[in-house]
């Protein structure tokens, strides 16, 4: 005999309606959305109320490198909140320069001092300021397929279509095509070319916005969620000599690119480029506490040696965030997290992926490193179209919404955006885990073949 749904059923139920009731949510039309009533989640795995399981191939919003609910870090919050929950920015405090340390060790050259702020826009925000301060100069410069964050000078930052609703138009912010050769703005045909070209318009750029003008250039190491283009060799390195010749900031963010994501620490290790502030958030700590911040190189650290440095958190270094970043950091290498990112990589997601790509028509290109992949996915192989238009909504984004619920059926949470999907599961997925995930993508890739023509 039937009591009616299943208690577990009505305990989702209940938080949905508390959820419709006042949560407003990002990025999204209130109304029209439906967002997945979550229970739990541990390692590689989060699952909702009637017991349905999800492999979790976005890491979140790519940021929890280390898995859900790390033993290690979940113990460090809650001895840290045994402790000392919360200290203003100003005091001396054990774990937030430890943490500051961990950090500073570990990011490239002699970025040695470390900012702290509550997440990645923030930490562009502070960037950008302490750039103009250092040159005097009002100007950034950053590519057009980029997202830096959502606050003020971060959003007109942001090269995407993300920008749009919010772009004054008057932020000091010129934008310029950074490399991409699968959509390559210079016509090249191949990475060479592409390289060289993109530094030629960069250098046109600087030099027809006035040198003397300009603060900073920014850029992610590796762009995330406009697509995961992997720099060709040789252009950040160009990118530093022309930041060097006219005086200017270089800037990486490696907010989401940082902390293991692309099998290095950080993804500037690749390239053996060392910028002169360097933003990080996401994978510092895996998103247990919010927490990002700047490492900042010593001659800019020297311009606010006697002079103020004017900017502040109320929560900058919260010490439950950096306790949390200080057990992530230590378990990312005592577990050889950061070395499975890359095995996983080179050994799993590359061939397997390749694999997939060879077998389906909507795949257009693959391209990554690490646990940080994109599937462009087109109508049509020759022409390139996209799969859906350039930032498509409703019935035009149906064949990307249909690849996404396959996805979701089989068990595998994606993270898809326009005409991609990213394959960006935790650095600590294992082999078993990685392929099962492949498997579930064979599937919601034939949906998506049957757009193409
Ligand atoms: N920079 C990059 C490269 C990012 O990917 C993001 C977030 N996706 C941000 C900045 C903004 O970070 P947050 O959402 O923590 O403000």
């Amino acid at each position: 005999m039937s009591n009616g749904p299943d208690p577990r059923t009505r305990a989702g139920a209940a938080v949905k309606a508390a959820d419709r009731a006042h949560v407003f949510h990002s990025w999204s039309a209130q109304g029209l959305i439906d967002p997945l009533a979550v229970a739990g989640a541990e390692g590689s795995y989060f699952w909702d109320y009637d017991g349905n399981r999800y492999l979790d191939f976005s890491s979140q919003l790519v940021n929890t490198n280390i898995g859900h609910q790390h033993p290690k870090v979940v113990a460090a919050v809650q001895e840290q909140a045994g402790r000392l929950c919360t200290i203003a920015p100003g005091f001396a405090v054990d774990v937030r320069s430890e943490a500051a340390r961990l950090i500073a060790e570990r990011t490239p050259g002699d970025l040695d001092k470390i900012f702290f702020t509550n997440g990645g826009a923030e930490a562009v925000e502070n960037a950008v300021r302490m750039a103009r301060l250092h040159t005097g100069r009002p100007k950034v410069l950053s590519a057009y397929r980029s997202y830096h964050g959502a606050t003020a000078a971060a959003i007109h930052l942001t090269g995407d279509p993300r920008r749009w609703p919010s772009d004054s138009g008057t932020a000091g912010v010129v934008h310029f095509w950074a490399p991409f050769l699968y959509r390559s703005p210079f016509h090249a045909r191949t990475e060479e070319e592409e390289c060289e070209r993109a530094l030629r318009h960069l250098e046109d750029t600087i030099g027809f916005e006035g040198p003397q003008t300009i603060a900073a250039v920014l850029l992610e190491t590796v762009p995330g969620t406009a697509g995961i283009m992997v720099p060709p060799a040789g252009y950040l390195a160009g990118v530093r000599e022309l930041c060097d010749r006219y005086g200017i900031v270089f800037v990486l963010d490696e907010v989401m690119a940082g902390f293991g994501r692309t099998g290095r620490w950080f993804a500037a290790d690749h390239f053996g480029v060392v910028p002169d502030l360097l933003t990080f958030a996401k994978g510092v700590n895996s998103g247990y506490v919010p927490l990002g911040g700047v490492a900042i190189s010593a001659e800019i650290a020297a311009t606010f040696e006697t002079r103020p440095y004017p900017g502040g958190l109320t929560y900058s270094g919260h010490p439950l965030a950096c306790a949390s970043a200080v057990a992530t950091i230590n378990a990312m290498a005592e577990e050889g997290i950061v070395e499975n990112a890359a095995r996983i990589g080179e050994e799993v997601l590359r061939p397997g992926l390749a694999e997939l790509a060879a077998r389906h028509p909507s795949v257009g290109e693959v391209r990554g490193t690490g646990v940080f992949w994109a599937l462009e996915l087109v109508k049509d192989r020759t022409t390139r179209e996209p799969l859906v238009p350039y930032n498509a909504s409703g019935a035009d984004a149906a064949p990307m919404a249909g690849f996404a619920a396959a996805c979701r059926r089989g068990g595998l949470w994606p993270f898809v955006n326009m005409n991609r999907t990213h394959v960006v599961p935790p650095c600590t997925i294992t082999e078993a885990e990685a392929k099962e995930g492949l498997a579930v993508l064979d599937t919601a890739l034939s949906a998506a073949d049957a757009h193409t023509v």
